[in-house]
């Protein structure tokens, strides 16, 4: 039997319900874990990681987690300010998928999946809906850094375009 891989992908992907919140939200701001291409991550992760040094946040910095296989994870609730984009936290959203360098663990690469590229479209449609005004952004456009390894803001540019 024939298998398409996209509708696959697609049909995993199940874009949470994005709340109503009180606080001001102009930016969504877009990263990548920074962990090696094809090793599977989690929010929980995450989690663990953001809690302990350097970082010590109370519990994960960023908003939503996008995985491996499209699987969109909840980190923090939006409703609360994240720990993602230094000096831009209090109006922004962070999104992160699993991923962004290569096997090596450093050098910088987009390593998005299929899946993960349409989980991460598809959520940001949805985000975009809840907060028309708001500007789809990459870390790298805030920050002197990589992340998350590709042009964020140029490829997500049609979403703002098209209110
Ligand atoms: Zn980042």
């Amino acid at each position: 039997m024939q298998t398409n891989m996209e509708t696959l992908a697609e049909s995993r992907i199940h874009v949470p319900e994005i709340p109503r919140i009180s606080r001001k939200i102009d930016t969504i701001i877009v990263h990548c874990s920074a962990t090696p291409e094809g090793a599977n991550f989690n929010a929980s992760d995450i989690d663990r990681w953001h809690r302990k040094p350097p970082f010590n946040f109370r519990c994960i910095g960023y908003h939503y987690v996008v995985l491996l296989d499209g699987t969109i994870e909840l980190g923090r609730h939006i409703g609360e300010v994240g720990a993602h984009c230094a000096g831009h936290n209090k109006h922004s959203i962070g999104v992160c998928y699993i991923g962004g360098v290569r096997k090596d663990g450093h050098t910088p690469k987009d390593t998005r999946t299929l899946p993960q590229k349409e989980a991460l479209l598809e959520l940001l449609k949805a985000l975009k809906a809840r907060f028309p005004t708001a500007e789809i952004r990459g870390h790298r456009d805030f920050s002197p850094k990589n992340c998350p390894s590709f042009d964020a803001t140029k490829e997500y540019s049609f979403l703002s375009d098209n209110q």
